[in-house]
């Protein structure tokens, strides 16, 4: 089983035939773990999943274990670069969070041929990958997509929505979209769809000026947003239109200016997933992995493309957070205090 037990005990040196001095070649480190993150406008990934990963990989190696770290800024070859660095640099393993899953298989491969297991993390990167961590992706777009329907009411029937989903080469993008639209289709009149090629807040801006021009401004009564990101991009294009009072908006990701604009009433709802478990769960898997041990124990699984291999998963249940769940969640388990949402909200 994925136990930290398991990895601290061969952290220590104690089944692993080593010296247990826990040195690998010129590192100094027991494990070395390359980091691939997507890009940075969207706030998650430095604030959250990079620390938290960090974290958990020095309290799995009792402080040997190293977390090297590159962030594509949402260009997928610039990631594919980085990911080469890291496979000639000898890294262990490598967590991916790809920009494009399909881009990204070249690098995958090209780990696996170099006896380096990768973990694809929360965007199912296609190649070999040896396990995943998510969420229950679909599952955030039904949250957003019965959140919207039940802010909607009577207007769901009378009036026009704007979808705006997230990046063509993000297969979450999909899910989220597949989910919303299982809950929506058929009670709501989708009067425009984007589906962009990045996750960029000001694509979202330029896509609702143009919708709202050619919808006609008091026609829509609600926008599915995929992200938080973009829910500010959005909002920022309603207000500049001068439509009030605003139609709900969703969101995803529970990032703190999307928080703040739920508490000043702007935007409707989030979907906050906790990065703790996803961050964890990566750390756990790439640890075990970089040291050899076999993962057992995960029930869940997805089947890695184009290889059709059944890969372990952990896949974590996203929470909704209307204004009124705030409380009960994000500052409940310690994300944010009541201060940091309430000073300039
Ligand atoms: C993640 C979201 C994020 C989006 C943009 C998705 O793959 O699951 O949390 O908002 O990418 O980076």
């Amino acid at each position: 089983a994925v136990t930290a037990l398991a990895v601290t005990l061969t952290a220590c040196g104690g089944s692993d035939g080593s010296d247990g001095s826990g040195d690998k070649g010129d590192s100094g480190a027991a494990v070395r773990i390359g980091l691939l993150l997507p890009e940075n406008e969207t706030a998650r990934y430095e604030k959250f999943d990079k620390p938290l990963m960090e974290k958990k990989v020095a309290l799995l190696t009792l402080g040997k274990g190293k977390v090297l770290y590159a962030n594509a800024g949402g260009d997928a070859a610039r990631q594919s670069a980085q990911a080469d660095a890291m496979i000639k640099d000898k890294v262990d393993v490598l967590v991916i969070d790809a920009v494009d899953s399909k881009a990204i298989a070249g690098a995958v491969t090209k780990a696996k041929d170099a006896g380096i297991a990768v973990v694809a993390y929360d965007r199912l990167a296609e190649g070999p990958i040896d396990a995943y961590t998510s969420f229950d992706n679909e599952d955030v777009g039904r949250v957003q997509g019965k959140a919207l329907l039940d802010a909607l009411g009577d207007k769901a029937r009378t009036g026009k929505i704007v979808m705006m989903n997230g990046a063509v080469t993000d297969p979450n993008a999909a899910s989220f979209k597949s989910g919303a639209r299982s809950v929506l289709d058929g009670k709501v009149n989708v009067g425009k769809e984007y589906d962009t090629v990045e996750w960029k807040p000001e694509n979202a801006t330029a896509n609702m000026a143009a919708a709202l021009s050619a919808l006609g401004k008091d026609k829509v009564v609600g926008v599915y947003s995929a992200n938080d990101g973009m829910a500010g991009g959005i909002i920022a294009a309603l207000k500049a239109a001068g439509v009030s009072p605003l139609p709900p908006v969703t969101g995803q990701d529970a990032e703190l200016a999307g928080v703040r604009r739920i508490v000043a009433g702007e935007q409707f709802m989030t979907v906050y997933k906790p990065y703790a478990r996803e961050a964890e769960a990566a750390a756990e898997l790439a640890v075990l992995l970089a040291q050899g041990e076999k993962i057992d124990g995960i029930i869940n699984q997805v089947v890695s493309s184009p290889t059709t291999k059944r890969v372990p998963a952990v896949l974590i249940p996203g929470v909704p957070v209307t204004r009124e769940d705030i409380r009960t969640t994000v500052i409940l388990d310690g994300v944010y205090t009541p201060e940091e949402i309430c000073n300039d909200a």
